[in-house]
């Protein structure tokens, strides 16, 4: 277990412009702020939607796509460094016009309908370093 304390730098509410890209524009509002650790809660809407869902025995991430709007039920993820880039990790409860909800891991290719978000900056910054047991990018405590 790893564990280091954080304190609260600043927060921020942002509006995601229509047609964005979610995951990139989030980032875009990391690096715009200079946040390099953080939390994020989001939610709004989505025209379409891709979410990533990693396969633990092989070791890489498979995209569910829906093409259609989807309503971003809950967001939750965390700002961190890789490398010296703005790494945005972000998980999305997603639920269609029937209530039914899918999850996962927000990829490249979410399209907004209207996105609202709250980003809380903590310092020092957050690295990530590759895990090689998991085969993913953790944090570095
Ligand atoms: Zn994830």
């Amino acid at each position: 277990m790893g564990i280091q304390e954080y304190r609260l730098v600043k927060e921020y509410l942002i509006k995601i412009p229509h047609d964005a890209d979610l995951l990139l524009a989030i980032k875009e509002a990391a690096i715009r702020l200079g946040v390099n650790s953080g939390t994020i809660n989001v939610i709004g809407a989505l025209k379409k939607a891709a979410l990533n869902y990693y396969l633990q025995d092989k070791k890489t991430y498979q995209t569910l796509h829906f093409d259609q709007p989807m309503e971003i039920a809950s967001g939750i993820g965390n700002v961190a460094m890789k490398d010296g880039d703005t790494i945005v990790h972000v998980h999305l409860v997603l639920a269609d016009k029937d209530g039914r909800a899918f999850g996962g891991h927000l990829a490249e290719g979410s399209r907004v309908f209207a996105g609202e978000v709250w980003l809380r900056a903590l310092s020092p910054a957050m690295q990530r370093k590759f895990d090689p047991q998991t085969g993913l990018n953790l944090f570095d405590i």
